[in-house]
């Protein structure tokens, strides 16, 4: 028997940068910090005591240190999350912020969003960028992060200030508050309405990816970012992301590294990070222990595209 395209499951991976699983505790912004969406789906906070909750799938802990003493880092976590290759074992340690050649070279070849592309999916990155973005990295004052390693190496297109004005890609910062500094003629949007955006947009495609790393910056006592703040735009997307998510979709929701969950220090955490898994294809999820665990569940769970019957008959 085979399986039509149209039964294929959809993925929405939100990767939320620094986010650990702690205890529901005082220091812990996610026990403190109202969260109604995440409550909702949860049946509570997103803290160590959710895991098993839901039945068939919700939350799950996942181990981001991957056998490597030390803080697990940005560069080869994000690398471990959107390869399945287990970065920091293969460097030898954790390795902060941006990938350097070995890590992007490791990105360029086994991109989650490659190979999903690669075996027929349609696949995007949610997150806008500015022409300015792209000429800094050109002349060599900035470089890429591993999340935008892993979309370019899929050679689908990014998205720009005209997809966020038509509401077909969502900013890091949610609201496009700093994105709007870049760009004219960008309108700022409460984040119930950017979550409607990205459930429209995870609607129509196999594999949609989005990534926040505000949560990243509040956790490092960055003064532009309170815990509060962050916490808010990221349930507020949520909100409005829970309501509309079309039912084939399965959201899942995760980290590199903890850090936001201990809120009376500044620096990255060993906890294991939260795997929210909503959605049809959740409980093929709740076995996972490791982040570099997620890509390969995500590509097997996609599987090579079907041909449909036209195609078939043309060859
Ligand atoms: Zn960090």
């Amino acid at each position: 028997m085979s399986i039509s395209d149209s039964s294929r499951p959809r993925f929405l991976l939100l990767f939320v940068d620094g986010v650990g699983l702690a205890p529901a505790v005082e220091t812990n912004p996610f026990a403190t910090v109202p969260t109604p969406a995440l409550a909702a789906a949860l049946g509570g906070a997103l803290t160590l005591e959710r895991i098993g909750a839901i039945p068939g799938g919700g939350l799950s802990a996942l181990d981001a240190t991957l056998g490597v003493p030390g803080l697990p880092q940005s560069a080869t976590g994000q690398t471990a999350l959107f390869t399945g290759e287990n970065a920091p074992a293969l460097l030898g340690r954790h390795v902060a912020a941006l990938p350097g050649p070995r890590l992007a070279a490791l990105l360029a070849d086994h991109s989650v969003l490659k190979r999903a592309r690669a075996a027929g999916h349609a696949v995007t990155f949610a997150n806008p960028f500015t022409p300015a973005y792209f000429a800094e990295v050109e002349a060599g004052r900035r470089r890429h992060s591993a999340t935008t390693l892993a979309a370019l190496a899929s050679g689908a297109p990014f998205r720009d200030a005209d997809d966020l004005r038509a509401g077909r890609a969502v900013p890091w910062d949610v609201t496009g508050a700093f994105f709007k500094a870049f760009e004219a003629n960008v309108e700022e949007r409460l984040p119930e309405a950017a979550g409607r955006s990205l459930a429209r947009l995870a609607g129509g495609l196999r594999l949609t990816l989005w990534e926040t790393f505000m949560t990243d910056l509040a956790g490092h006592g960055r003064r532009e970012w309170t815990p509060e703040e962050a916490l808010a735009r990221l349930d507020g997307l949520l909100a409005g992301l829970l309501a509309d998510l079309p039912n084939d979709v399965t959201l899942l929701l995760t980290s590199d590294h903890g850090n936001l969950e201990e809120r009376h220090h500044t620096s990255h955490t060993r906890n294991p990070v939260p795997l929210l898994a909503l959605g049809p294809e959740a409980p093929a999820f709740a076995t996972l222990t490791r982040i570099d665990e997620i890509a390969p569940k995500i590509l097997e769970r996609l599987g090579p595209r079907q041909r449909s019957l036209s195609e078939t008959r043309r060859s």
